[in-house]
């Protein structure tokens, strides 16, 4: 639902947008975001992703600082820490991504309204069937969002 991603993250910490229109993400991080949006329901979740080369290896959990069903807020110290340690091992953020508990894993309003980051992808999952989590990217530029294809590497 409503996706704000705090504005004070510094931009170096954005990635180069991957040439590719795949987004390969390795099942083990697809897991982790699962898990994350499970513990975090009925709020939603919300976290980072980093590789390189388009392919993400780690998963940064975030505090969402709304704890809100509908919305989310990432923990800014937070994310300055994981922007730091992405960093250290040489690897780039990729992808933002957050929960719906309740609704389809496609962008809000408010989700694209509130995309600081045209060159991450926007992952949602939605937990609107709990048994059968459903993922998907977009890339979310000038007030559009394109939905990119996940590959699960
Ligand atoms: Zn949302």
């Amino acid at each position: 639902m409503r996706g704000r991603l705090h504005p004070a993250l510094p931009v170096e910490g954005a990635t180069q947008a991957p040439t590719n229109k795949m987004l390969k993400i390795p099942k083990k991080n697809i897991e982790e975001m699962i898990s994350h949006a499970r513990q975090a329901y009925p709020t939603e979740c919300c976290g980072l992703l980093a590789g390189n080369s388009g392919i993400a290896s780690n998963t940064y959990r975030m505090t969402n600082i709304d704890q809100s069903p509908f919305s989310y807020l990432m923990e800014p110290k937070e994310q300055f820490v994981a922007l730091k340690d992405m960093r250290k091992k040489g690897i780039e953020m990729i992808a933002i991504y957050h929960s719906h508990p309740k609704t389809d894993a496609e962008p809000s309003i408010t989700d694209i309204k509130l995309a600081y980051y045209p060159d991450a992808y926007y992952i949602i999952l939605s937990l609107a069937e709990p048994m059968r989590p459903d993922i998907r990217a977009h890339r979310i530029i000038d007030g559009k969002a394109e939905e990119v294809g996940i590959t699960i590497v």
